[in-house]
């Protein structure tokens, strides 16, 4: 894991032209940035689930840096073993941010994430999935920091665009006083704006799109399975024990509700990566209009 110390003493690159003056202002501004992370972090250990997750991040050697050309508040990369998060935001911000990546990190550890090997539509469902069981996390934390006395973390969430879905877990804990239960609220809670969904189709369709010679193989090399219940089941795993998406009466999670809301355009994008993918059959190509011979009237 990345020593926060030690990259913060690194000096910026010199570049021509620059005075001490300039480089020490990019020092101070570099050194800010890695502070802001690392006062996220330490924000994290007082939460037991988030200690859980950093520990976590600490055995798989994930290196979590300051990218303020983020144009999103955070990013896993799997490939990379890396989590970026952007300083421009509050630290109770980073800190809900630093929470949902790693649990992106848990899930690609667990084998539980999009891929290649998934059908267009299954595809979409885990994006879905992943992200609404990461929020539920983050809620979680931003919950269990609020026992420990930083209830900014969970105050900011709620002012957020997911606002809904920390009010929603409030709101059950409140009724029933039941984590798990809370947090599968939470979860079914992401579902509920189409406005978030859309945004996500829009992302899961495109990656598919970029990586269509993946799906194209897969198919043929016949590893394309559907996506089953349990297997889903298995996101609801909380770092410290105990599994928030086998609460009763629940609902399947590959219910058509947690399918719905696909806009005409993705449709069309669907539809036509199940035909490149070789899932579905091109339409027949259509038939030339019907011109009934020319026929004088008698008069
Ligand atoms: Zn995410």
């Amino acid at each position: 894991m990345l020593n926060i110390g030690e990259i913060a003493e690194q000096p910026a690159p010199a570049m021509a032209g620059d005075g001490p003056e300039k480089l020490s202002a990019r020092r101070t501004s570099r050194f800010r940035k890695y502070r802001k992370v690392a006062a996220a972090r330490m924000l994290l250990e007082k939460s037991p689930t988030g200690k859980a997750l950093l520990k976590l991040a600490r055995h798989l050697k994930i290196t979590i840096v300051p990218d303020p050309q983020l144009k999103t508040a955070g990013v896993f990369y799997p490939g990379e073993n890396k989590i970026a998060i952007n300083p421009s935001h509050s630290a109770a911000d980073m800190a809900t941010t630093l929470v949902h990546e790693l649990r992106h990190a848990w899930q690609d550890q667990h084998e539980i994430s999009e891929g290649p090997t998934l059908t267009p539509r299954d595809y979409i469902l885990m994006v879905r999935a992943t992200e609404a069981d990461s929020e539920a996390i983050s809620v979680l934390v931003g919950w269990e920091l609020k026992q420990a006395g930083h209830g900014e973390v969970l105050a900011a969430h709620l002012e957020s665009s997911y606002g809904d879905i920390s009010r929603k877990f409030l709101n059950e804990m409140a009724a029933s006083g039941n984590l798990k239960m809370a947090l599968r609220s939470a979860y079914d809670q992401w579902f509920a704006k189409h406005g978030r969904i859309d945004g996500y189709n829009s992302d899961g369709i495109r990656n598919m799109e970029e990586r269509l010679d993946d799906h194209i193989d897969a198919m043929r090399a016949k590893e394309v399975f559907p996506l089953s219940n349990s297997e889903l089941h298995r996101l609801g795993e909380m770092p410290l024990g105990g599994n928030y998406l086998n609460t009763r009466p629940s609902r399947n999670l590959l219910s058509p509700e947690y399918r719905a809301h696909i806009s005409p355009a993705h449709e069309k994008r669907l539809c036509d990566l199940e035909i490149q993918i070789g899932l579905r059959k091109p339409p027949p190509p259509p038939r030339p209009l019907f011109t009934p011979p020319y026929r004088p009237m008698p008069r």
